[in-house]
């Protein structure tokens, strides 16, 4: 497999899927500009080797071919900002004006192509249209991590006609290397810490995951499934009755590989879901009728941190409350904090996974982990699978 770090793009075109998937405001301005800032390091040592790079993403959700709230030539400034150049951009992903574009490339120039979704064939991994990208460039190289679990044209298909020269930018390099140490040799102890509304979602990780944890910690929505399952009373708590089962399942295969199981000691009740809500602290098993846990409670949050503090890798995925609400975020605060303080005593944490990731970001704790990853769907997939589509398409 080809090193994108030792690659050398001089004189070279390369087409990079990127993830620009980003939130624009009602002015189509970018809110949340996380992800351009991601793909920067890659862009910039093609460039300054004297390659010129091709930037290929989607953008939202069209639904039936081109739309222009879901214009790529949205994020042109956000981009120009950051890489401190002029953008070109083609209005047409493929055709015949994208590659005049690209084959005028100079060394040292971006393109930006329009929106791929805007043509179905990129979500249905259609040979022909991922063919018509490949023309664009010499070299293939996709960065997009949070698309990777997608068989998709530019993600995955496109790999094919770059059989010698493919690769993985440094985004998804970092992300590799990142999970690689959860799911691979990890140093021990080695705590999970699983939360979020769902055990369903998560069965399958969980699983994978009995194999190489020493501690498997479990709060957020889905805790009382398990507590109920062990004959807890949870009032009007979030529960899945269907996967109660797979609970006591999941607790006897625990105790057979000898992985502890922590479930939250206490947690954080309310009259109704919401932040105005009238809030008591109680014994998780016993949640009065009425009521309905929203949070793990402080005695949970101490009783976590002293494994998650003593642990040498962690991977943390769910929050342990609803964290979106002030008044429910406590628990997560306490892991986060917890992860941190394990971080500085030298383990590798990792938080991946839609809503941890934005709960790090909103307690402003992200620089306190070791590795946040940017794959949501991905990074889960990752977890479950140990590959991806378009991890696979460029190792194969
Ligand atoms: P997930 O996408 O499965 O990681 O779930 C994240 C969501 O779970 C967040 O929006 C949280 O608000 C929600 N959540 C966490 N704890 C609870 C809870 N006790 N009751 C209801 N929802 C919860």
């Amino acid at each position: 497999m080809i090193n994108f770090d030792s690659y050398n793009f001089v004189g070279k075109r390369a087409i990079i899927r990127v993830d620009f998937n980003v939130p624009l405001d009602k002015s189509f301005n970018v809110t949340d500009d996380t992800r351009i800032r991601a793909a920067i390091p890659t862009i910039k040592k093609i460039l300054s080797e004297g390659g010129s790079a091709i930037l290929m993403s989607h953008l939202g959700r069209p639904k039936d071919g081109p739309e222009e709230k879901f214009s790529l030539k949205h994020i042109i400034s956000t981009l120009k900002k950051h890489l401190g150049i002029d953008i070109l951009f083609a209005p047409d992903c493929i055709g015949r004006d994208a590659f005049y574009m690209a084959s005028r490339l100079k060394p040292g120039q971006v393109l930006l192509l329009e929106n791929l979704r805007f043509y179905k064939e990129e979500t249905k991994g259609d040979e022909g249209f991922a063919q018509k990208l490949s023309t664009l460039a010499d070299v293939y190289v996709n960065d997009a991590f949070g698309t990777a679990h997608r068989a998709h044209a530019s993600t995955t298909i496109i790999a094919k006609f770059f059989p010698k020269n493919k690769m993985f930018g440094f985004l998804i390099e970092n992300e590799l290397k990142g999970l690689n140490k959860v799911l691979h040799n990890p140093q021990k102890p080695y705590t999970a810490i699983l939360g979020g509304a769902k055990v369903s979602t998560k069965i399958t990780i969980i699983e994978n995951l009995l194999d190489k944890v020493d501690n498997l910690i479990i709060g957020g929505g889905m805790m009382f499934t398990f507590i109920k399952a062990q004959g807890g009373k949870i009032g009007k708590s979030m529960v899945e009755e269907d996967k109660i089962d797979m609970a006591l399942d999941i607790i006897a295969k625990a105790k057979q590989q000898g992985v502890n199981i922590y479930l939250p000691i206490d947690a954080v009740i309310a009259d109704e879901f919401s932040n105005d809500a009238n809030t008591k602290i109680v014994d998780a098993n016993s949640i009065p009728a009425e009521w309905l846990g929203l949070d793990i409670g402080p005695k949970s949050v101490a009783h976590f941190a002293k494994t998650i503090e003593d642990s040498k890798t962690i991977l943390w995925n769910g929050p342990m409350g609803v964290f979106e609400m002030p008044k429910f975020a406590e628990g997560t605060m306490g892991v986060a904090k917890s992860m941190s303080v394990a971080t500085k005593k030298g383990a590798f944490s990792l938080v991946g996974g839609g809503d941890s990731v934005a709960a790090i970001n909103k307690l402003g704790l992200a620089n306190e982990v070791s590795y946040v990853s940017t794959g949501g769907g991905a990074l889960l997939e990752y977890l479950e699978h140990g590959n991806l589509p378009g991890i696979n398409a460029i190792r194969e």
